[in-house]
């Protein structure tokens, strides 16, 4: 599992800069709530890993027969004091055939080094706005918890989350004073397949746009991302009032869509 220094890492589209490359060592591995596999890693240089909360980084993961594919994974946290980053893997699909992602974070040991890029996205919070709007799936909680747990306690945000069922909820640590003003709603899709629905999209529709300048960080399945965005921008909201982007659509592999229509 451990790629040499020649491992390819895609260069990105021609005008974007080069993303800088780390090299992380696994230092431990845990379930977490609620279908997560926490990843954590280190590197010689990680105090110089600076980024906004919602940020990712490319992971090399291996693909077998000793292909590697990049996968888009958020920063969970980041101890600069230990030198410590924690990746949540959210383990979709039925568990009989694991994808590279939730299967790197099964087998993953101590020890393991892997290479990635980063940190990339612009789904982050904004600190100029009046109101926050952020919603997602299942694996962008690790996003949306790393901005809720980070973010100024006076600011407010609306939170909506579709999982399955109140099993997949997850406790917000009420580790900061103000927190409490969080709204989190958590949306159920029951037995339905996770992907394309219209259940993000209600509710966005019927979310009360409050008084001020808002800022929209919509993120998960692309279809679901771009039907919410249309939403907000025929309530008002202007392109510049919105980060959306699609973390993962039914037949993609890899990569992230940008939402920009
Ligand atoms: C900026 C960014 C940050 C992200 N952060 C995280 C994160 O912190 N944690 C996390 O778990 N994921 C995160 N994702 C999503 C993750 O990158 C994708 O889910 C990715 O496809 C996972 O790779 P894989 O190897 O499991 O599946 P792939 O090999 O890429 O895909 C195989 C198939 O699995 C299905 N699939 C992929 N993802 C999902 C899913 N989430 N739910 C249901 N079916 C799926 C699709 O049908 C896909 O075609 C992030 C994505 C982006 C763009």
């Amino acid at each position: 599992m451990t790629p040499d220094q020649t491992t390819p890492v895609q260069t990105p589209p021609a005008g974007r800069p080069q993303l800088r490359q780390w090299e992380l060592t696994v230092t431990a591995v845990a379930d977490a709530p609620a279908n997560m596999r926490r990843v954590t890693f280190t590197a010689p240089d990680i105090a110089e890993f600076t980024y906004r909360a919602g940020q990712a980084i490319v992971m090399m993961l291996p693909a077998g027969d000793g292909e590697f594919g990049r996968r888009d994974y958020t920063i969970r946290s980041l101890d600069k004091e230990k030198g410590l980053l924690d990746v949540d893997f959210f383990m979709h699909g039925d568990g009989t055939h694991l994808t590279p992602g939730p299967a790197f974070a099964r087998d993953a040991k101590i020890g393991d080094k892997i290479s990635v890029r980063g940190p990339r996205g612009g789904a982050s919070f904004r600190e100029d706005a009046d109101w926050h709007l952020i919603t997602g799936d299942e694996c962008c909680i690790p996003a949306i918890f790393h901005i809720l747990e980070t973010m100024p306690a006076k600011a407010q945000m609306h939170v909506l989350i579709e999982v399955d069922n109140v099993a997949s909820q997850i406790a917000l640590n009420d580790v900061r004073e103000g927190l409490s003003a969080t709204q989190i709603t958590w949306l159920h899709r029951g037995d339905q397949k996770a992907g394309p629905s219209d259940l993000m999209a209600e509710a966005v529709a019927g979310f009360m746009l409050p008084h001020g300048r808002g800022h929209a960080i919509l993120i998960g399945e692309t279809s679901n991302v771009r039907k919410q965005r249309q939403n907000l921008i025929s309530r008002g909201l202007t392109r510049e009032q919105i980060a959306s982007e699609g973390y993962w659509r039914p037949g993609r592999i890899g990569g992230h869509d940008h939402v920009e229509d």
